[in-house]
């Protein structure tokens, strides 16, 4: 038989005294010193070149620094201007050879510092019955959706296939080769 036990008795609880870390902030993390001392923490030191950093924060100069050795790792090709280009220094995009032009010209600075990247077109996708009206149809198995909506779909995604319409541009995995822009 199992043992009763009422909130009320005794056995149903002690008062102990524990020991643990406890932050500057007042958390308790137990036995856990590192997190106790990181979150008790305004600053943590840069692991790359040992700054002072706000702990939540990365270090500029070091992420600046990833940010230029990423990019000049990327294969380089001649920009045919058609595709939009991206930079993540400007964080901007640029849809024209006369858009980037002007862009280069109001701040005076050469193509190069802009670390352009040639961005991939995003085209319209086709789309499917069952994933439009998930939850409108029926899971009867037996169950055949219309023949016109089919007929309309069959349409629409025909020239989405044949049109390739573009909906945006997103950052692709080559750079712009700057010489002689
Ligand atoms: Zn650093």
């Amino acid at each position: 038989m199992k043992t009763i036990i009422l909130p009320s008795d005794d056995a149903a609880a002690t008062l102990q005294t524990v020991t643990g870390w406890v932050s500057a902030k007042g958390h308790f993390y137990g036995v856990d010193e590192r997190l106790a001392r990181y979150d008790g923490s305004t600053h943590r030191p840069c692991s790359e070149c040992g700054a002072l950093i706000d702990k939540n924060a990365y270090c500029t100069p070091c992420h600046e620094k990833k940010e230029l050795q990423k990019y000049e790792k990327m294969p380089r090709k001649k920009w045919d201007g058609e595709a939009m280009l991206y930079s993540d220094v400007a964080d901007k995009y640029f849809y024209s050879d006369e858009d980037l032009q002007g862009y280069l010209e109001w701040n005076g600075e050469p193509a190069s510092s802009l670390r352009l990247i040639i961005c991939e077109p995003v085209y319209a996708t086709e789309i499917e019955i069952a994933d439009v009206y998930e939850d409108s149809l029926p899971t009867d198995d037996d169950y055949r959706v219309p023949r016109e909506l089919v007929d309309a779909f069959e349409e629409l995604n025909t020239v989405l296939r044949e049109e390739k319409i573009i909906l945006s541009w997103t950052p692709g995995k080559f750079a712009v080769d700057t010489e002689g822009m």
